[in-house]
C-alpha cells in the first residue's frame, strides 16, 4: 500500500513540476546506464528543459537541484528505442493483403484509412511501453508526414524514417498509388528512386532483398550495389533486409551499413562475423516477427500480458481468426489452421537457428540493436518490444546486454544528430527516460514495470498515458 502511494506521490509530483517547465531533480533512485554498464545508487539525476544537465551519486547541492522529487527505491533507465517498426501497418489481421488476403473481410483501402485515423494513439502506446525513439524501417511516402507529426507531437517517440522498400518483387496488393515496397529492375532506375527519396531526407533507404528461386542473390546485387552506392553519395545509410546466410553477406560486401532481421537459414560462420565487425554494421535480429504470422494464423498467439493491456483492443480483437466465416479465409490461415503444430515447428525451427546466431554476434562484440518489426500481423506496436526481451534473454544475453542493445546500441541505429543525443542518461542527452518499480538488471522481465515515462523532458505518469 505503501509503495503504491509513493508512485502516486511521484507521478504527480513530477507532472505538477514539469508542466510549468522548470528545473527538477529526480533524486535517490538507482541510475542504470547500458552504454557503459554502470549502475549508479543513490544518485540524482538533474533535468533542465529537455536535456539531462547531470547525473550525478551521493549528495548534491539542494541549491543546484530545483525542484526535487523523491525517487528512492525507483530505478531510472535511457528511455527504449524500438528500431525496427512499420507505421503503415496496424498489426492486425487486414495489414498485409499481400501475405494474408481478408479483402472481402476489410478493404485494404479501408485499413489504410483506420491506420492513418490512428496514429495518436499508436503514438501513445509507445510512450506506455516506455518507447521514446522508434525507427521506421520502410513503408509508404507518406511515412515522412509520419515522421513530421510524431516528431511535433508531445506524447510520441521520436521517430527516424525509410521511404518505400527498395526491392526485386513487387506487392501490387499494397498499392494504393503510393506503395510501400518498389520493385527496381536496374541499377539506373535505383540510382534515380534513391534521388528521388534524397529529397525527402530519409534517415535510412532500405532494400528489401528477397531471393527465391526466381530471384537468386546474384541477379540483385547490382541493384543493391548501385542503390548503397548513390545513397552513400546522398550521405544516407542503407538498411537491407537479409533472412539468408549468403543474402546478408552480399549485402554486406556492396556497402550496406544496418541488417534487419536474423539469419534464419543456417549458422552464421566466422567470416561473416568478422566481416560485421570490420564494417561496423548493425544488426537488428527482429526475433518476435518471425512467431507471430505463423501463431495467429494457426489460433495459438502467444501475445504477453504487456501486449494485452498495452496494445490496442481493436488490433487485439481482430486476430481471432476463428471469428471470420469460413469462405472467407484464405488458404493460408486455413492450411495453418489444418495443422497448428506444423506452424510451430517452423517457428522453432527458424528460433533454433537465430537464437544461437545473435547470441555469436553478441558475444563477437557485434552492435545489436533491439527491433521488433512491429505492425506486422500480430507484432503489437509499443509492448511487442517486452516479447524481444524475452527472446533475447532466451538466446543467453544479459538484461544488461539486452538493455544496451534497446538503449545505446538503437540509438546508432536511429542515428542523426537525434541518435547522438538519446540512449543514454548524460550530460547534455534528452530528458527521455524510463522510470522502473524493480530493477531489470535481476530479472528483464521488470523492464515493463513502469512507474514514470518522460520524453523530452515532460513527465507522463504511466498510468494516466492509455486513459
Ligand atoms: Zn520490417
Amino acid at each position: 500500500m505503501k509503495i503504491v502511494r509513493i508512485c502516486i506521490v511521484l507521478s504527480v509530483l513530477l507532472a505538477v513540476s514539469i508542466a510549468r517547465a522548470e528545473k527538477i531533480s529526480l533524486v535517490g533512485a538507482t541510475v542504470i546506464n547500458p552504454a557503459d554498464g554502470k549502475v549508479l545508487p543513490n544518485a540524482t539525476v538533474v533535468i533542465n528543459g529537455d536535456k539531462i544537465e547531470r547525473v550525478a551519486m551521493g549528495k548534491q547541492d539542494a541549491a543546484t537541484l530545483g525542484k526535487q522529487v523523491n525517487c528512492v527505491g525507483k530505478f531510472i533507465l535511457p528511455g527504449y528505442i524500438d528500431t525496427h517498426v512499420h507505421f503503415f501497418q496496424s498489426a492486425d489481421l487486414f495489414t498485409r493483403p499481400d501475405g494474408a488476403d481478408f479483402n472481402s473481410v476489410r478493404p485494404y483501402k479501408d485499413e489504410v484509412a483506420w491506420i492513418k485515423s490512428h496514429l495518436d494513439d499508436v503514438f501513445a502506446r509507445y510512450i506506455r511501453s516506455g518507447i521514446t525513439s522508434v525507427v521506421d524501417v520502410g513503408g509508404p511516402m507518406w511515412n515522412f508526414e509520419v515522421r513530421k507529426t510524431a516528431n511535433a507531437t508531445a506524447k510520441a517517440p521520436r521517430v527516424a524514417v525509410a521511404g518505400p522498400l527498395i526491392s526485386s518483387v513487387s506487392r501490387e496488393k499494397l498499392d494504393l498509388g503510393d506503395p510501400p515496397i518498389v520493385k527496381i529492375d536496374t541499377p539506373d532506375q535505383a540510382r534515380e528512386f534513391v534521388r528521388k527519396l534524397a529529397d525527402q531526407k530519409p534517415d535510412l533507404v532500405k532494400i528489401w532483398y528477397i531471393v527465391d528461386k526466381d530471384h537468386p542473390v546474384d541477379s540483385f546485387r547490382p541493384i543493391a550495389r548501385a542503390t548503397i552506392e548513390e545513397s552513400h553519395a546522398h550521405k544516407i545509410r542503407v538498411a537491407v533486409h537479409a533472412t539468408e546466410l549468403e543474402t546478408a553477406r552480399a549485402a554486406v560486401e556492396e556497402g550496406a551499413d544496418v541488417l534487419v532481421h536474423s539469419v534464419i537459414d543456417k549458422p552464421v560462420d566466422d567470416a561473416f562475423v568478422k566481416l560485421l565487425k570490420d564494417r561496423h554494421i548493425i544488426l537488428c535480429p527482429t526475433l518476435v516477427v518471425f512467431e507471430r504470422y505463423g501463431r495467429t494464423f494457426s489460433q495459438q498467439l502467444n501475445l504477453t500480458p504487456e501486449e494485452e493491456k498495452w496494445g490496442n483492443p481493436a488490433v487485439i480483437a481482430s486476430l481471432d481468426v476463428t471469428k471470420i466465416p469460413q469462405d472467407k479465409l484464405p488458404q493460408r490461415v486455413k492450411d495453418a489452421l489444418t495443422d497448428p503444430k506444423a506452424a510451430l515447428d517452423r517457428i522453432k525451427k527458424t528460433y533454433d537457428v537465430a537464437l544461437p546466431n545473435l547470441k555469436k554476434l553478441e558475444d563477437a562484440g557485434v552492435t545489436i540493436a533491439a527491433g521488433t518489426d512491429a505492425g506486422n500481423i500480430g507484432t503489437i506496436h509499443g509492448p511487442a518490444l517486452f516479447r524481444e526481451f524475452q527472446l533475447m534473454k532466451e538466446a543467453g544475453l544479459t538484461p544488461m546486454q539486452i538493455l544496451q542493445c534497446a538503449t545505446a546500441n538503437a540509438a546508432k541505429l536511429f542515428g542523426g544528430e537525434t541518435g547522438a543525443r538519446i540512449g543514454k542518461l548524460e550530460n547534455g542527452y534528452f530528458a527521455d527516460l524510463v522510470i522502473l518499480n524493480s530493477n531489470p538488471v535481476d530479472d528483464i522481465a521488470h523492464a515493463s514495470d513502469i512507474d514514470t515515462v518522460m520524453k523530452n523532458g515532460v513527465a507522463y505518469p504511466a498510468d494516466s498515458i492509455l486513459r
